[in-house]
């Protein structure tokens, strides 16, 4: 398929990928776990063994490295494993500067693996240029991570403004673009280094596989081969039906993310004034505090997550949770599923999330259904 087609049309038809013998529309999925070499000893293919080469697994790489407009993706057996895979390419003793508020299993992973002498890790407030600026220049920094929108406040991060900084310092730009999706925004053309996505979420769609991917712009070629190779020697790859299953939700990725972002606005948009809710977190209001970059580095939607803050405190926020009838009650995002969860209790009492905080998942079900079940579960 060439190029120029738009992300509609690369999606729905997975870049044309078909099976050949038959002429199936649905591409095969690959189990074998090893190739057969050629009488010289060669690999005609180049597929060798199934840690490293799968062409299932490479169907949604492909895919993938189109949309976000990168050279080469990588599929993870999770976000966990992808982003990993980044922060292992820092040296040891090095620098990483990551958000305060960001995905919590990640920010756990980093200070884990600071207390053990890993890497120092600087936590700032990255949405906030002069707070940025400080944090990248305080010290030789290795790597700048960003996740915009942010979980679970939905600070947006400028992507343009960071990787000036980033590059300026000598360090490399890995966004996490998952609550973004490669819709929304594509961090490489803003001037990033690297994407991350938990393809578990959007990507994926449907609440039934856990992956990850990085995406590397072109010429990137000496981090491409470290992340690879950090995925060849740990080990952490994506199965085959797996990646069959991300490639088959895939083709619906750009419906399913006009349906979200439709329904988190008029979400955002109905509980902004509404007496019991304190605050509703969402960039596609005007009165969230980065709602000019969001409009500026996000097309076609704000996304499908928001936040709202109950204002009679924690145990009305969580008794709001408990009284949903349409909404799960399940951690996670991304699905086609609505999701609603009480963050503080699954972060801990080291979360910087308020516990009066409900964090939504809007999937693609009526608006106006979800409007209803969250206004009469807030009582
Ligand atoms: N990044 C974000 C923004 C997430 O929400 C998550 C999971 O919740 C991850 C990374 C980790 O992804 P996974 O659960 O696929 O390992």
């Amino acid at each position: 398929m060439p190029k120029s087609h738009s992300p509609e049309t690369m999606l729905a038809q997975a870049l044309g990928e078909i099976e050949a013998e038959f002429g199936g529309v649905s591409p095969p999925i690959h189990t074998a776990s090893t190739f057969i070499r050629a009488p010289d000893n060669s690999y005609p293919t180049g597929v060798v063994y199934g840690r490293d080469d799968n062409p299932t697994v490479a169907m949604p790489e492909r895919l993938l490295a189109k949309l976000e407009g990168g050279a080469r993706a990588l599929l993870f057996a999770s976000g966990m494993a992808s982003a990993v895979a980044l922060f292992e390419t820092v040296p040891v003793g090095g620098r990483i500067v990551a958000p305060n508020v960001m995905y919590w299993g990640l920010r756990k992973w980093l200070l884990d693996r600071q207390a053990v002498g890993r890497f120092d890790v600087a936590l700032a407030d990255l949405h906030d240029i002069d707070s940025a600026k400080a944090a990248i220049s305080a010290a030789p920094t290795d790597l700048v991570w960003i996740e915009t929108p942010a979980n679970p406040l939905w600070h947006v991060v400028d992507i343009k403004a960071i990787a000036s900084l980033a590059h300026e310092a000598g360090a490399v730009l890995g966004v996490d673009s998952t609550a973004a999706t490669p819709l929304l925004t594509q961090p490489l053309s803003l001037g990033a280094d690297v994407v991350m996505h938990s393809a578990t979420k959007y990507l994926n769609g449907h609440s039934d596989i856990v992956a990850g991917a990085l995406v590397l712009k072109a010429g990137e070629g000496a981090l491409f081969d470290a992340v690879k190779a950090q995925r060849h020697d740990a080990g952490a790859i994506l199965g085959h039906f797996e990646a069959w299953l991300l490639l088959r939700g895939m083709r619906t990725l750009h419906l399913r993310v006009r349906a979200a972002c439709q329904g988190a606005q008029m979400l955002a948009e109905r509980f902004a004034n509404d007496a019991r809710v304190s605050e509703v977190l969402y960039p596609g209001l005007p009165s969230h505090p980065q709602h000019a970059v969001a409009a500026r580095q996000m097309q076609g939607g704000f996304g499908g997550m928001l936040s709202v803050r109950v204002r009679a405190g924690e145990e009305a926020a969580i008794r709001t949770a408990a009284n949903v009838k349409i909404w799960k009650r399940a951690t996670s995002l991304g699905g086609v599923e609505s999701l609603v969860e009480h963050r503080a209790s699954i972060e801990g009492p080291d979360s910087p999330v308020p516990g009066d905080l409900l964090r939504l998942s809007v999937g693609v079900e009526d608006p106006q259904d979800l409007i209803d079940d969250l206004d009469q579960a807030l009582g």
